[in-house]
């Protein structure tokens, strides 16, 4: 089961958030059925979704867009602070590895745009924060976002593995921050740390990637696990909700389906279940429009 383990330096100055995200990012694969750029350009932005929600208090939901102008159009993502994620990607057939190495290419395929967040509290009044893609591997983007739109200093790292048949091997992230109060001489041991930290990729590939991280990330330094926690990847839709946006339908656009299509069929953008209105429930929904 995947998890977010949330821990804290015992100087109480770096905290760290340490991501084992392979189920969520191979259910976005099987639902989906993304090709190897698309796989890891939606699992990085589900892991980056699953860092945000686990920043938030309370209950709220977080969405993520990273809105690109190149090949694989918009990934949507929506996190809620229960440890669930859903998310899409535009395209899901980019499939483009260099020849020499086979390691997939993201960032070429996102282009320019934008890393947007939408915080909802469920107030009725969404925060919505943007920045600008800055290599378009979304974990520079989604340090970027952080750094900037939260004013707090961050490391980010998140990947996704492929096996040679381009499924999901293991998927997962962290992120460090420093916090008020942090001493320059303990700051600059944690970004020399940093610095040295292998690829996440090869940290994500050994045994224990949680541990190898937290080693990484903390070298010799004291620090406590706060909290783990457990995330998926699990969609909130129902026919019920599709139902309601049909109702906001005008009626003439619902007779229209009766009489042409002899039904609908509306597909979940972010799990591609399909659910089927039959013709009596398109009229029960014009009856209950009158
Ligand atoms: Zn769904």
């Amino acid at each position: 089961m995947d998890k977010i383990i949330k821990s804290l330096s015992v100087s109480g100055s770096f905290r760290a958030f340490i991501l084992d995200s392979t189920e969520t990012v191979k259910k976005a694969q099987a639902l989906h059925g993304t090709l190897s750029s698309s796989t890891v350009a939606l699992g990085r932005t589900l892991i980056a979704n699953q860092i945000l929600a686990g920043n938030q208090k309370g209950d709220s939901k977080i969405t993520v867009k990273v809105i690109g102008d190149s090949s694989f159009g918009h990934i949507i993502s929506v996190a809620d602070t229960k440890g669930h994620v859903k998310g899409y990607i535009q395209n899901r057939g980019v499939d483009i590895k260099k020849t020499a190495s086979g390691e997939v290419l993201v960032g070429p395929f996102m282009g320019n745009g934008h890393f947007v967040t939408i915080t909802d509290y469920g107030t009725g009044k969404p925060y919505t924060s943007t920045t600008p893609l800055i290599s378009g591997e979304i974990g520079e983007d989604f340090a970027y976002y952080l750094t900037e739109s939260e004013q707090i200093p961050s490391a980010v790292g998140l990947n996704v593995l492929l096996d040679e048949n381009d499924k999901v091997k293991v998927a997962g992230g962290f992120m460090v921050q420093a916090l008020p109060g942090a001493s320059e001489e303990e700051i600059a041991r944690y970004e020399e740390r940093l610095q040295a930290m292998p690829a996440i990729s090869s940290l994500l590939a050994s045994d224990n990637p949680s541990q190898a991280l937290l080693d990484a990330i903390y070298g010799d330094e004291a620090y406590k696990c706060l909290s783990e926690d457990s995330l998926s990847f699990s969609c909130d839709c129902s026919k019920e909700r599709f139902r309601s946006a049909l109702v906001s339908l005008p009626v003439s656009d619902l007779e229209d389906m009766i009489t042409e299509d002899q039904g609908a069929e509306i597909v979940c953008q972010f799990c591609q279940i399909a659910y089927q209105f039959s013709v009596e429930d398109l009229e029960e929904i014009i009856n209950d429009k009158a």
